[in-house]
């Protein structure tokens, strides 16, 4: 899903089409589709559209963007949604990122070499 409304009314098709207008004039081919409340991308949209349509709206919802960090790994920037219940997460990925801050935690605490 990429964008769902606040009405619990399905997308109306006379706004779906002008708005799929509106996007085929700037970026011929790209075209969303409804689903029930919610918007998606049709199945011809191709992979750096999609993620460009996401970051469009990601940046455009505040409730989101406050959730966006950057992953504080050696030599990593990967950028990810915070969607945890307390808004605590600070790793990209616990398994890659995370356990490479707590193996170099458990080195540095006992004197090893880390691998
Ligand atoms: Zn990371």
């Amino acid at each position: 899903m990429l964008l769902s409304t606040r009405s619990h009314r399905p997308v109306p098709e006379d706004s779906l089409a002008a708005l799929n207008r509106v996007l085929g004039d700037k970026a011929p081919g790209l075209a969303l589709r409804a689903r029930g409340t919610e918007l998606d991308f049709a199945a011809n949209v191709g992979l750096h559209q999609k993620i460009a349509l996401s970051a469009v709206a990601l940046l455009t919802t505040p409730r989101d963007l406050g959730r966006l960090k950057l992953c504080p790994g050696d030599r990593c920037a990967w950028l990810f949604l915070d969607e945890s219940r307390n808004g605590r997460r600070r790793w990209c990925a616990m398994e890659t990122c995370g356990n490479r801050a707590k193996a170099r935690r458990h080195y540095a605490r006992y004197g090893l070499k880390a691998q």
